[in-house]
């Protein structure tokens, strides 16, 4: 795979070029070598024969939707909840897979002493200046390319059976009593959908929440 290609289409995709997406194109490609999948142009994402399951919902996920293919509209993304930089690479014919790990600390040693003050100073406390916010992009670009060439060494892999997952059925709509929309079958309640009904989860950036009252609940963490 042609890696600089793909972190290009990867920084159009994602908006910015940032280390995390960079990341997530190696984990992919290390997955996609142990699995023998040549390129995300096999079409394999229309049979939804691979599925990449992500435990994290950051730039590295949009990373991995553009080197596989699998993304969250095709229903080849899963997204498991857990908060962790991995990615495990899976074919529906044999359940077999590979789950790519790695630990943050070990990433951090990729970055320059400065990008780590920007990073703390523009996206944490989020009271960069417009400049900083510069520096820190030009910064993060160089720091992509260096991601890019991460040993394989950094990275735990392992081989791993994962527990067969549906593939996505496809549903009749219904219509809502309240608001008059048509609704997917699986979604409605009572005649109600479920943004009328008040109760329904979202990803946010934290992960999956309820909400209750069309409010986010409380999370307790
Ligand atoms: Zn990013
Ligand atoms: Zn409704």
């Amino acid at each position: 795979m042609d890696l600089a290609e793909l972190l290009k289409k990867a920084r159009e995709f994602h908006g910015h070029s940032c280390p995390f997406l960079a990341l997530g194109i190696r984990i992919s490609d290390i997955a996609m070598k142990n699995l023998e999948i040549v390129s995300r142009d096999e079409g394999i994402s229309i049979a939804e024969d691979v599925l990449a399951i992500v435990e994290c919902n950051n730039c590295l996920t949009d990373g991995v939707q553009v080197a596989t293919g699998c993304t969250f509209g095709n229903n080849s993304l899963i997204y498991l909840d857990l908060g962790k930089n991995a990615l495990t690479l899976v074919r529906r014919s044999d359940w077999n897979g590979v789950r790519i790990y790695v630990e943050t600390e070990k990433i951090r040693k990729y970055f320059d002493r400065r990008a780590l003050e920007l990073f703390d100073k523009v996206v944490v406390k989020r009271s960069g200046s417009s400049e900083e916010l510069k520096e820190l992009s030009e910064l993060w670009e160089k720091i992509s390319w260096k991601m890019l060439e991460i040993p394989e060494k950094e990275f735990k892999i392992e081989r791993v059976k994962v527990e067969p997952i549906e593939r996505a059925p496809i549903f009749k709509d219904s219509r809502c009593k309240k608001c008059g929309e048509s609704v997917m079958i699986t979604r409605i309640k009572d005649g109600l959908c479920l943004k009328c009904s008040g109760s329904y989860y979202a990803v946010v950036g934290r992960g999956i929440v309820k909400f209750e009252n069309s409010k986010m609940e409380e999370v307790v963490l």
